[in-house]
């Protein structure tokens, strides 16, 4: 480990979000779910978490860039599981889904903590997910084909609550609790 290493990472540790997540439910596409990890290390998510409809670990890509080595990713057995271990932590919860009373994703403010529901890749978030959650926001479509690809729409919603955070300084000094930072910081070093 070179200190030109542990600076980059140290760096990048302070400014990690702890209260910034997406939760993806049923994204099952590598490629998808190598991509949105890609995004979630750019803005900074600390943990990601995931309900796979398989049971088992989910698979990444080289998508991914190797991001999934610095984006934690807890996998839940099921939605409600996942959305009650988020509430528990303070999440407001807002599922994506082009649904006709779903507010425009630049309305919410993400400085808060917030977790961004995304749907599968053909089913998008189920009822019952949508049901739970706090609100529903989308990214407005005015082309000829309905949505955008799931990784898109993660990117897009992420990078307005990075351009949000960023403005309230959020980035400016660690987020995570000291003891945290050093059980990260430890971990890090090890990869
Ligand atoms: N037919 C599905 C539906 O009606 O939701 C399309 C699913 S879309 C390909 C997969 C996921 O991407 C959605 O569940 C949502 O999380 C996200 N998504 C795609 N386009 C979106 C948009 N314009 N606004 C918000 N989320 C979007």
């Amino acid at each position: 480990m070179t200190e030109a290493r542990r600076r980059r990472i140290e760096e990048v540790l302070r400014r990690r979000q702890p209260d910034l997540t997406v939760l993806l439910e049923n994204v099952h596409k590598p490629h998808n779910l190598s991509a949105i990890l890609r995004s979630c290390d750019a803005v900074g998510v600390l943990e990601a978490h995931a309900v796979n409809p398989t049971g088992g670990v989910p698979t990444f890509n080289e998508t991914s860039g190797g991001s999934h080595k610095w984006v934690y990713l807890r996998v839940h057995s099921d939605i409600q599981t996942a959305i009650g271990h988020l509430r528990e932590l303070g999440f407001r919860i807002y599922a994506t889904a082009l649904w006709e009373d779903a507010q425009d994703f630049r309305e919410v403010d993400y400085t808060g903590p917030t977790a961004l529901l995304l749907g599968a890749e053909k089913w998008g978030v189920s009822e019952e997910a949508l049901a739970l959650a706090d609100g529903a926001i989308q990214v407005p479509m005015f082309g000829m084909v309905q949505s955008l690809n799931v990784s898109v729409a993660a990117a897009v919603i992420l990078f307005e609550a990075q351009r949000q955070r960023l403005k309230a300084g959020l980035y400016e000094k660690p987020r995570l609790d000291p003891e945290l930072y050093q059980k990260v910081l430890e971990d890090w070093l090890r990869k």
